[in-house]
């Protein structure tokens, strides 16, 4: 929501930018939602991809001063690996995705991609080669194929059905009244939280960055949806250096690398066998979730049997 303290020329600047033809959909959120603070440095020069490994070197950093929110936090993203982070709420989870794509500067240590502190390149540059599957969607009011081609805008018709069939997407759309041509957002069909998050996730499809955030929604799916966004986000992360700020078992399972967040530390790390055995803070989480999970499908058996 757009706060009417937002000044009117900045929604103007805004609004302009839009009509450019942005060719990323985070680039019109981080309008929005970035603080004016976090500038290119005077001589910022372009990111240089190479293989795209990530890189965390002592982190720290507060949204506001008073309350340190990450304490020295290291941990690499090998190219094309995938690491999950998890952690109970409020550890800063969000927060390592958020200075990764650089919405705020680390207060001290680096982040890295292949090599080049984030703080020397230009935001552009940076921002071209992260896909970033954000937690909540934002659609825009016009046509799933608009949506979906937003990730490219000169992608080709058969492209975008593609990239919706990777997405998991494409037989829920085929079988609309209108198809690809239905409108959605606020004044057309509403689409579910899943539903939302596979359209995301073909835009990302088209956009096919080296780099991908993933930011999963904290709300409960139900099994069919979680395999189906599952199977597209394995077609999309593989090989691509993938940091994940996972709520599912399913993602974090097959990571090469778990990092266990808890009050801004890292508590624990290791792959999920490894954490399972040290019998620590990862294995009572993930004890106490397939217990929820369980008892859902149980629950939901019960109900089909009635
Ligand atoms: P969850 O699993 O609930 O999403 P998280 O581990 O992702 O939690 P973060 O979103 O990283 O947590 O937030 C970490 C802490 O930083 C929280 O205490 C939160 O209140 C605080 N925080 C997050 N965003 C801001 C902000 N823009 N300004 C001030 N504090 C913030």
């Amino acid at each position: 929501l757009l706060q009417l303290s937002v000044p009117l020329n900045f929604i103007g600047f805004v609004y302009r930018e839009i009509r450019q033809g942005l060719t990323d959909i985070e680039e019109m959120f981080d309008l929005l939602e970035v603080k004016p603070e976090v500038l290119d440095a005077p001589d910022a020069k372009e990111l240089v991809i190479g293989n795209g490994a990530i890189a965390f070197k002592d982190v720290h950093f507060a949204y506001d001063p008073a309350r340190p929110i990450l304490k020295g936090i290291s941990f690499e993203v090998p190219a094309g690996k995938t690491v999950a982070v998890v952690g109970p709420s409020g550890a800063g989870k969000s927060t390592l995705s958020r200075l990764l794509y650089r919405f705020y500067d680390v207060q001290s240590g680096t982040i890295t991609i292949d090599d080049q502190d984030l703080r020397t390149v230009t935001q552009k540059s940076l921002r071209k080669v992260i896909g970033m599957v954000p937690q909540d969607t934002v659609l825009f009011n016009d046509t799933i194929a608009y949506n979906i081609r937003y990730g490219r805008p000169g992608a080709s018709e058969a492209e975008v059905t593609g990239a919706a069939e990777i997405a998991q997407i494409g037989e829920f759309i085929r079988l609309l009244p209108e198809g690809f041509e239905t409108k959605v957002g606020e004044r057309g069909l509403k689409l579910s939280g899943g539903e939302k998050q596979r359209v995301a996730i073909a835009r990302t499809v088209l956009k096919s960055p080296p780099v991908l955030i993933l930011d999963e929604a904290t709300s409960a799916l139900d099994t069919t949806t979680e395999r189906e966004i599952q199977a597209a986000l394995d077609v999309v992360s593989k090989n691509r250096t993938t940091l994940v700020i996972a709520h599912r078992l399913s993602t974090v399972i097959g990571a090469d690398e778990i990092i266990v967040l808890k009050s801004g530390v890292i508590a624990e790390r290791g792959t999920h066998a490894e954490l399972l055995a040290q019998n620590g803070l990862y294995a009572s989480m993930w004890s106490r979730q397939r217990e929820a999970t369980q008892a859902e499908e149980h629950l939901k058996q019960v109900r089909e049997n009635d």
